[in-house]
């Protein structure tokens, strides 16, 4: 569900024609739709709302603050993975009891920020982490309140660099390694162990992986409490899939009354991190065709927008439904739609069938609101693209175009 339609053979974000956004600020532009995050937030808050629960964004899925701003106007939390994450978050003005901080390589630094500021809690991957996180909060004079993040051995039935809850992945304390976790983290000062943590990988279809992921969590949950451990919340990461071209993936109500009856017996507050459900169908990446190439059977049409602004074909392989935003006429040819990037690798889309395009076209590729501007780079030394926020008619730039100077800011001339 989104709201990116056509009206009378043209592309809109809302009431905002896509053909116009593009004269006024340009390409590659990314285009959001607050209507259509703001729904698929709600949606999920809904969903839950027989149990006490915390919607914790995933910032690292599209940190853009007038995102951040929106979601945190309707009551999100964060999960942030990194200091810069958890400072934007609450920039944005996140409040820090609503921030839980993952990841499995916090520095010092970032420990610190985190206990300075309050969060809600740190999601515990390593035992040591355990030892630094309690010395960091007694010399701050705090208790910090942290949950353990288990890796429950379940296999998502995802792309296989987006599985991160098998037992050979470098995420989480291996689920033996819990009740010993507890134990060391009762005896030091600084922390409190108060929740159980998972994250079991992304674009995961069916709820059917987080029922079995739960079912491990709650022998869990019973033996950390018989160790005199305080369990309040349970946190059961992200990963809700989305539709990118013909998948069926769950609905949050399907998602719902799969997990609820366990999540009831446990007696936790839950908390839930999606970041791809949310923002995933609210954006798209807009380019302009520089030059169509034909070479046999096949055409190329090449964008102004590549790789750098969209890893994700390049990446995992992965699929976005691509469009020319004002319709075309004639005979559907099969088309490779590619960047202007030195690497045979830089495509957003191969063998698909399009009506011809010509130098000058605009291109929509969809479903490109998620781990699209967030995994962007300068790479060939392309500045980074704009980002707009549609919401209704009313459109902000909440991204100015990098500029050449943005290039060399960092740099130190010797
Ligand atoms: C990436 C990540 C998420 C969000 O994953 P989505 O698939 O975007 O929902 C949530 N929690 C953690 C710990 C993550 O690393």
């Amino acid at each position: 569900m989104d709201y990116f339609h056509r009206r009378d053979g043209e592309l809109f974000c809302e009431d905002a024609k896509v053909r116009d956004l593009a004269a006024t600020f340009g390409t590659p532009l990314y285009v959001y739709s607050r209507r259509t995050f703001a729904e698929h937030f709600a949606k999920l808050d809904l969903a839950f709302a027989d149990v006490p629960h915390l919607i914790c964004y995933s910032v690292k899925s599209n940190g853009n603050l007038g995102i951040l701003r929106a979601l945190a106007s309707m009551g999100a939390g964060a999960d942030v993975v990194s200091g810069g994450e958890l400072y934007k978050a609450m920039l944005a003005g996140i409040p820090p009891e609503k921030i839980v901080y993952s990841g499995v390589g916090k520095t010092r630094t970032e420990l610190e920020l985190a206990v300075r500021s309050g969060i809600r809690s740190v999601n515990i991957e390593n035992v040591e982490e355990l030892r630094v996180l309690s010395d960091i909060a007694v010399a701050n004079g705090r208790r910090q309140e942290c949950a353990l993040r288990v890796n429950p051995d379940v296999d998502a039935h995802t792309h296989e660099y987006l599985t991160t809850g098998r037992k050979e992945n470098k995420f989480g304390i291996p689920l033996a390694q819990a009740g010993n976790a507890a134990d060391i983290a009762a005896g030091l000062p600084g922390i409190v162990l108060t929740g159980l943590d998972m994250h079991i990988g992304s674009q995961i279809l069916s709820p059917v992986p987080y029922r079995m992921a739960l079912a491990q969590a709650a022998g869990i949950v019973a033996d950390l409490r018989a160790r005199g451990c305080d369990i309040r919340h349970l946190d059961i990461g992200g990963g809700l899939a989305v539709r990118y071209d013909h998948e069926k993936p769950m609905t949050a109500d399907e998602f719902h009354d799969e997990i609820i009856s366990l999540v009831r017996e446990l007696g936790v507050d839950l908390i839930l991190e999606p970041g791809r459900f949310i923002v995933g169908p609210a954006g798209i990446l807009v380019g302009e065709v520089q030059f169509v190439k034909e070479a046999g059977e096949k055409r190329f049409v090449v964008l102004d927008a590549g790789m750098n602004d969209l890893i994700r074909p390049s990446l995992y392989g992965a699929h976005h439904r691509i469009e020319a935003v004002v319709d075309g006429v004639g005979e559907p040819v099969l088309t490779d739609v590619v960047g202007p990037v030195c690497e045979s690798g830089d495509f957003l889309g191969k063998d698909r069938q399009m009506l011809p395009l010509h130098r000058g076209d605009l291109v929509a590729a969809f479903t490109a609101g998620a781990y699209g501007f967030a995994m962007s780079s300068n790479y060939n030394q392309r500045p980074r693209a704009a980002e707009v926020l549609v919401d209704g008619s009313t459109v902000s730039l909440v991204r100015r175009r990098e500029t050449m100077a943005d290039l060399v800011r960092a740099e130190v001339e010797v």
